[in-house]
């Protein structure tokens, strides 16, 4: 069987087509003024994303990765600090702990929405508060697939234990919360340009939001070596976390059909959850959020076999994410074990995900339905 047209995982060609020539016309103005290095675009954007996410401050950065780290070296975190996360994430989320000689310490996943379970959240703060080995200092909740975590609750712990949030907005840039932007809950949010990403430019990027003014000179600051007043004066250490110039024209282009793209990638998320109902278990999204669907994964017993059949069809399917991170070599120090975190581990092996982007067609999206439908009757 073959498909209506060539399936693509994540569909960037399309999204290019639509805003070439604004893009050439962007790129264009960069070359012409040559400014690299935190040119006029980068600032523009910065100005623009706030407003849009409703922060006082936005701080573009060279990664997702670095906008999870500066936050964390903002805040001074380091070896006996204890922050706790989400084992069933992307590495970067608890990497970033980890490589400041500070512990990741890892709480359970909600099995309907894959985030932080905030029940188990407040037992585990608990249970390291009430020990003298570890200081708890923040919490770093994540928006998997594009829907924010239950930031409510999670404030309500932290206020609590005097624990900061640092929310992992990669994947939910343009989703909402209680009426406001993704990047808006927490103390300070990260987020993540990568192409893939539902906000994502032509190469690698990132950026931080909060209201904070002290926060945000700091991270301005560790953006750039730790600089003072001026670039030869350096108050802490930072990193080279700057954001190019040319990135920064290629978001400032797709900013102008952000809006329009989450509408559609919402409609082809509602066209999957109808035609698939009582094949697989279909993503759940709590009634006071939306996603913007950083992927669409599905729950299923017969995973491997629907994925082979797709395969044979070329539909293209990935899985996010087959080991959770208490689990990998990376973090066998922090000395976790098989069946520590039971819904990551159980949603590890059932999971999978569908081609999703805003330019794929209903008619495609049948295509895929009958695939996942024949392979499910054969059963
Ligand atoms: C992609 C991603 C990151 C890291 O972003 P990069 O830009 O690739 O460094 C962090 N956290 C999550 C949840 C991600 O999906």
């Amino acid at each position: 069987m073959n498909p209506p047209k060539p399936i693509e995982f994540i569909d960037l060609k399309a999204q290019q087509k639509r805003i070439r020539s604004q893009l050439e016309e962007r790129i264009k103005r960069v070359l012409d003024h040559g400014r690299y290095i935190m040119g006029p675009e980068v600032r523009e954007l910065e100005e623009k994303l706030s407003d849009y996410v409703g922060v006082k401050h936005c701080i573009t950065c060279a990664s997702g990765t670095d906008a999870l780290l500066m936050p964390l070296l903002a805040y001074g975190v380091g070896p006996g600090d204890a922050v706790f996360t989400s084992p069933f994430t992307f590495i970067s989320t608890a990497e970033v702990i980890a490589i400041l000689g500070a512990t990741p310490v890892f709480v359970d996943i909600d099995p309907l929405t894959f985030n932080l379970d905030p029940v188990k959240l407040r037992e585990v703060v608990e249970t390291i508060a009430n020990h003298n080995d570890l200081e708890p200092r923040g919490i770093i909740p994540v928006d998997l697939f594009g829907q924010p975590a239950d930031y409510e609750e999670i404030e309500t712990i932290a206020r609590e234990f005097d624990l900061f949030v640092l929310q992992d907005a990669a994947q939910s840039f343009g989703a909402e919360y209680k009426n406001r932007k993704a990047c808006s809950q927490g103390d300070v949010a990260a987020t993540s340009f990568f192409p893939a990403k539902p906000f994502g430019c032509y190469g690698d990027g990132g950026a931080i939001f909060c209201d904070d003014d002290n926060l945000a000179e700091r991270l301005r600051s560790i953006r750039v070596h730790g600089e003072g007043s001026h670039k030869y004066e350096n108050v802490r250490l930072g990193l080279n976390g700057r954001f190019d110039t040319i990135q920064a024209a290629i978001l400032l282009t797709k900013l102008e059909i952000l809006e329009d793209e989450v509408n559609m990638r919402n409609e082809v998320a509602r066209r999957y959850s109808g035609g698939l109902q009582g094949l697989v278990e279909v993503p759940a999204v709590k009634p006071d959020r939306t996603s913007v669907w950083a992927q669409y994964s599905v729950l299923s017993d017969n995973r491997e076999e629907i994925m082979a059949a797709l395969k044979t069809r070329q539909v293209p399917t990935a899985i996010y994410y087959p080991k959770p991170l208490h689990l990998q070599d990376a973090f066998r120090s922090l000395g976790y074990r098989p069946g520590d975190f039971p819904a990551s581990e159980k949603t590890a092996e059932r999971i999978f995900s569908l081609p999703m982007h805003p330019y794929l067609e209903a008619e495609v999206q049948e295509y895929i339905i009958a695939g996942i439908k024949d392979a499910v009757d054969s059963k």
